[in-house]
């Protein structure tokens, strides 16, 4: 009897729940649905990115940086192109530009290469490619989806990842338009000194995109060289679907950076976008400050889009918080079915912008620069 009871009351509960995923809310908010919408949010690293860490100079550099990746992004977006290609065309210039760790400008490993990773998913069909330990493909993500496109697989590495990309007709870039003298220097210092790829990178430099195009559907991206210093074929979590990248028009897209081996046990964007899919768990909910706890439990105030904005930072927040407990740190990108995009990291800043059809465009480097507060709650 009590058994029955039980089960009673946990589907009680379990429906009750349903209703809090925000996207089946929104499907009942007509008036939201009519208005053609897009919205991108693109990464370039998190890490200790202090204003005292860089100079005037470089600070100009980097945002004109990621302002050439959000305008080539939202160009795609905002003529009706898609999730997927704007992803791409926002990503493309940071692989290009030595400043970010991704392309051109990647971190060495021990042994004195650079070696990428990349990895890319579309949120409608959860198609994914990702490729890992590439050094002769100009633009990584690209391969990825063509791995997505044109091969029976998701996943590929090294030096079988290349020959694909020469039988899909890559060109072979020489291994000199990747390295640069101050991710040598690095190396060399961290080498000499006995330092972790931390001390000497002080930020992680991955890119990556997350977009939710005109026609509702998701997108992500992400690339890197790793971490420098990295040895025995080390991967990280940047080409891990699920770790460091992943889309699902049913809940959100997201791109991670940050320390790879943390994301990985987490399964950072997999695990963001399931919480999102299925709503919040009952500890969840107890966890949140009284207000939000009333509206979350709250199926119609899912209507309402500062509920939904807050659900997912609240959201992206406690699972960066989860990196924070386990020793890790970093950050994400993420957008939703309905738009928002949000940032959440628990470094002292990250690369970031985002831009939507409301007419928001903006780059940031330090936290709590933007007029919303975005950061994890410790910010
Ligand atoms: N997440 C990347 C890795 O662990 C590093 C980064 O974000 O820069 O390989």
């Amino acid at each position: 009897m009590k058994n029955a009871f039980l089960t009673i009351v946990a589907a009680t509960l379990a429906s009750g729940l349903a209703l809090l995923a925000p996207t089946n809310a929104f499907a009942d908010d007509h008036a939201e649905a009519e208005k053609p919408k897009w919205s991108l949010a693109i990464h370039g690293g998190a890490g200790t990115i202090l204003p005292e860490n860089i100079t005037p100079e470089q600070r100009v550099a980097y945002e004109a940086a990621l302002q050439e990746a959000l305008d080539a992004g939202t160009e795609v977006l905002k003529n009706g192109g898609s999730a997927m290609d704007a992803v791409t065309a926002a990503i493309i210039p940071m692989e290009d530009n030595p400043l970010f760790n991704a392309g051109r400008g990647a971190v060495f490993t021990w042994e004195g290469e650079n070696e990428l990773d990349a990895s890319i998913m579309d949120g409608r069909d959860r198609s994914a490619g990702a490729v890992t330990g590439i050094k002769t493909v100009k633009n990584p993500i690209l391969l990825a989806n063509k791995v997505r496109t044109d091969s029976p697989h998701v996943f590929l590495m090294g030096e079988g990842a290349e020959q694909f990309a020469g039988e899909q007709g890559f060109e072979v870039t020489p291994p000199e338009w990747f390295a640069t003298e101050r991710r040598r220097e690095s190396l060399e210092r961290m080498k000499a000194r006995e330092l972790s790829s931390l001390d000497v990178d002080l930020k992680f430099g991955t890119v990556g995109a997350v977009a939710l195009d005109q026609n509702g559907n998701l997108a992500a991206g992400t690339s890197t060289g790793g971490m420098t210093g990295k040895r025995w074929g080390r991967i990280g979590d940047a080409p891990v679907i699920g770790a460091g990248t992943y889309a699902d028009n049913r809940s959100c897209a997201v791109s991670a950076t940050g320390w790879g081996e943390y994301f990985i046990r987490v399964g950072v964007a997999q695990e963001i976008c399931t919480r999102l899919r299925i709503g919040p768990s009952l500890n969840e909910i107890l966890e949140r400050p009284e207000g939000e706890r009333r509206l979350i439990t709250n199926p119609k105030s899912f209507v309402d889009p500062q509920v939904v904005a807050s659900n997912a930072q609240s959201t992206a927040d406690s699972v960066i918080a989860e990196i924070q407990e386990l020793g890790g740190d970093g950050g994400i990108i993420l957008v939703t079915p309905e738009g928002h995009a949000i940032y959440s990291f628990n470094t002292a800043g990250m690369y970031r912008g985002r831009a939507n059809s409301d007419g928001l465009n903006e780059v940031a480097i330090f936290g709590g620069e933007e007029a919303e507060a975005s950061n994890t709650p410790d910010h």
